[in-house]
């Protein structure tokens, strides 16, 4: 009978692992690691699949809730390969890279005695089981491409997920079940690239992301809009003499933000002065840049490097610095997450009326950008470190720039897929208890899970 099983440990956006099986053939799907939580806690329970017949597993992007757990992941899967598309293949493995570096910092700083989870060697001898494949070309488990005509029993499709570069959604076909697992999905297009191209028809068994399942999308909001408010509020800044910190993901959301950036100024409705990205940003702006030309999905072959030419703002050099008026800082992480470079830098933009904080994408209530977005005009806020309560004296504001479906695109994805049953995922509970009450709703026919951690689900 084919299976699922939710290999993560909660039912929240977290971390991403999930495992399929059928006709005695197993996958396993993404190998994420949870922003939030440290050490074992944020890893994937890896030892439910000991004992499983795993023939291969799909990394549908380089996101850290999707890839981070990887290394640790291969151990339990010593036969098999992991697919993904060109872009991941290039991406993930800086990403690894960096995540040990930080985990070897919060060793250091933070005492953190089982950190690294794994090491840079880890990371080079879990890449030689990868590999790279084309998107829309059928392949076999074994890595090898196959006839559409052929009849073998357990082979794979992947399709453009619009999310980021490189994100794929996998169409297994294993022994007559069709399962399609979307990874983060977007259906509209941005700046760079452009929306999922998924299938329409033909899947049984459909495992989908929820990330917005509790965010309704507001009445005529769409990119265009939150663009000319974003343009606005920056405007205003230089206004007055002031500069913009934009704390922000340094994989997809900082090369859509440059490119959206230097399009305004090429269409004269924005004039800065500078832009800078971190260091981490620009070794992701680099491979966006090499596969300008190739990578699946661009709308936009803008290269960044040489067209928008952002500089390289260096923590390390970072002493006294100053923000400049009429430039724009797009610098790590999205969350403010402390001791990266946005957490670092917030409190002179804070402080200074002129300056702004601007988001663009997904706040956790509980990260410091969360904190921060909470705190009053004036009012103070604590960031850690030895810099004591800072008073938010500039502007911080938010702009929706997702790079996540709405709900509401995902929902009309379902009605028009009309699969046979439906694995809801990477929602906060909220968020899965929407989808299941609207499919339940407009779709009774189709099963629906909110499939519990550690428990199989089975059907025939
Ligand atoms: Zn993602
Ligand atoms: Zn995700």
């Amino acid at each position: 009978m084919p299976l699922f099983l939710n290999l993560t440990r909660g039912n929240e956006i977290g971390a991403n692992c999930y495992y399929v099986e059928a006709g005695g053939t197993g996958v396993v799907l993404d190998a994420g690691m949870h922003p939030k939580l440290e050490g074992r806690a944020a890893l994937p329970d890896f030892d439910l699949l000991q004992r499983r017949p795993v023939r291969g597993a799909f990394l549908s992007h380089a996101h850290l809730d999707h890839t981070g757990s990887l290394p640790l992941l291969l151990p339990y899967i010593p036969e098999a390969r992991v697919f993904m598309s060109e872009p991941t293949y290039h991406l993930a493995e800086p990403l690894l890279h960096n995540s040990v570096n930080v985990m070897k910092r919060q060793r250091e700083e933070r005492g953190l005695a089982e950190y690294p989870l794994f090491t840079h060697t880890d990371v080079d001898r879990c890449k030689e089981k990868w590999q790279a494949c084309h998107l829309e070309r059928r392949w076999s488990l074994e890595g090898f491409p196959v006839k559409a005509d052929d009849p073998d029993p357990a082979t794979f499709t992947l399709h453009h997920a619009g999310h980021i570069l490189g994100s794929a959604a996998l169409r297994l076909n294993l022994h007559g079940e069709s399962i399609l697992y979307t990874g983060d999905i977007n259906f509209a297009d941005q700046t760079l690239l452009g929306r999922a191209t998924l299938p329409s028809g033909g899947v049984d068994t459909l495992v989908i992301e929820c990330t917005r399942g509790a965010q309704p999308t507001p009445e005529g909001h769409t990119r265009a809009t939150s663009t000319a408010q974003l343009l606005q509020a920056i405007q205003e800044t230089f206004d007055r003499d002031g500069a913009v910190l934009i704390p922000i993901f340094a994989m997809g959301k900082t090369q859509e933000l440059l490119a959206l950036l230097h399009h305004a100024a090429l269409r004269g409705e924005i004039d800065y002065e500078g832009l800078w990205i971190g260091g981490l940003g620009r070794v992701f702006t680099q491979i966006y840049d090499r596969l300008a030309d190739t990578a699946p999905g661009r709308i936009r072959r803008t290269v960044l490097g040489t067209e928008v030419q952002p500089e390289v703002f260096e923590i390390r050099k970072a002493q006294g610095f100053r923000p400049k008026p009429g430039h724009i800082y797009l610098l790590p992480s999205g969350m403010m997450t402390a001791q990266t470079t946005s957490h670092r830098l917030a409190a002179l933009f804070l402080q200074r009326p002129e300056h702004a904080v601007f988001f663009v994408g997904y706040t956790d209530p509980d990260s410091p950008a969360g904190h921060l977005r909470a705190t009053p005009p004036g009012g103070e806020i604590l960031l850690g470190g030895d810099s004591g309560p800072v008073q938010v004296r500039c502007p911080v504001r938010h702009f929706d720039f997702t790079s996540h479906a709405t709900r509401e695109a995902i929902l009309e994805y379902i009605g028009t897929l009309q699969p046979r049953r439906c694995f809801l995922v990477h929602g906060d509970l909220p968020a899965l208890q929407w989808f299941e009450g609207e499919i339940r709703r407009l779709h009774p026919s189709i099963e629906v899970h909110i499939p519990a951690p550690g428990r199989e689900i089975s059907w025939n």
